[in-house]
């Protein structure tokens, strides 16, 4: 096998420089005897979601975050569930609300999202109606590693495989407010590879593994892989990476790309919505 050609942006980098000044900004908050708290909600302890949450609560006990872990069964109902959001927005002690998938079949995500107060909201899901709200930190992962390739995206043609409120909708608002130009693929686009053979800038957020064939990348192109798809128990991306890395000029590992940086991200996020509601209840 040949080596790869393209730069890899490593997430694991860009994260740790990002956690720097989530620190200091934790280390300032925290001696003004501010304590955040990241609550989280799951249906059932599937093993992905359980490794993510003791990942989680690792890296943001580091900075002195505390997780609120709420656990229910896996066929728990929507209404128990909604019951358990508007708890944690009315609780004071409680910064930002994070809903863990995979959710019950029976309940309507989108109606579930709804419920999360905005100021709590921590990772944007209902970032298109908010004036509160915070960005998704994927979609600020995927923005971070593209700017630390190209300072400039102005004019650049960007495509956004995947439409989802969470990560290929607001990616697409990040690159249009950047001047990309923007074409947002999903599961009803005729000719993926037409528009993904155009793209200087290739974000791929659609969970489907090697979707994104490595022939299809533009020379020179800058790659983002979101996808985490599990496939004979390892964890790959959208884009098949050996062929790609030898067209790219930058590409995302996965895992060790994006995932990183999201995750700096949403401690971000969590910083934003305190500072918020110390506004809003009147504390600054
Ligand atoms: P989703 O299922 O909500 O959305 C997937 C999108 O991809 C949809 O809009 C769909 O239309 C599109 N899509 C699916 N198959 C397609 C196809 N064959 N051709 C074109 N488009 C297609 O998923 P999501 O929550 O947006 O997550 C997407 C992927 O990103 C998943 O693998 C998820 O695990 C991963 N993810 C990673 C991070 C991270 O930080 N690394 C964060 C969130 C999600």
């Amino acid at each position: 096998m040949t080596k790869t050609t393209a730069q890899l942006l490593d997430g694991k980098e860009l994260g740790k420089k990002y956690l720097k000044d989530c620190a200091d900004e934790l280390a300032q908050l925290r001696s003004s005897r501010a304590q955040l708290t990241l609550a989280t909600v799951r249906a059932g302890k599937a093993k992905e979601t359980e490794l993510y949450f003791n990942y989680l609560e690792k890296l943001m006990g580091g900075v002195g975050i505390r997780l609120a872990p709420s656990v229910f069964p896996q066929d728990v109902t929507e209404d128990t569930l909604i019951e358990e959001i508007r708890r944690l927005n009315r609780d004071v002690s409680v910064t930002g609300i994070m809903v863990f998938s995979p959710l019950p079949k029976s309940s309507n995500p989108a109606n579930l999202f709804d419920h999360i107060s905005q100021l709590k909201d921590v990772e944007g899901r209902t970032f298109l109606k908010s004036h509160f709200g915070v960005f998704s930190p994927t979609a600020n992962a995927v923005l971070a590693l593209i700017e630390s390739a190209a300072a400039d995206l102005r004019g650049k043609e960007a495509v956004v495989v995947g439409r989802s409120d969470l990560v290929g909708k607001p990616t697409a608002v990040l690159l249009m407010d950047k001047l990309a130009t923007v074409v947002v693929c999903h599961r009803e686009t005729r000719d993926l590879k037409m528009h993904v053979e155009r793209a200087d800038i290739l974000v791929s957020a659609a969970g489907r593994p090697h979707l994104v064939k490595g022939g299809w990348i533009k020379p020179g192109a800058i790659v983002i892989d979101v996808g985490e798809n599990v496939v004979d128990g390892k964890i790959v991306g959208d884009v098949e990476f050996e062929t790609a890395s030898h067209r790219a000029s930058h590409i995302t590992p996965v895992p060790g790309g994006v995932g990183p940086v999201t995750n700096i991200m949403l401690i971000k996020n969590l910083i934003r919505l305190h500072a918020r509601q110390q506004v809003k209840n009147g504390n600054s």
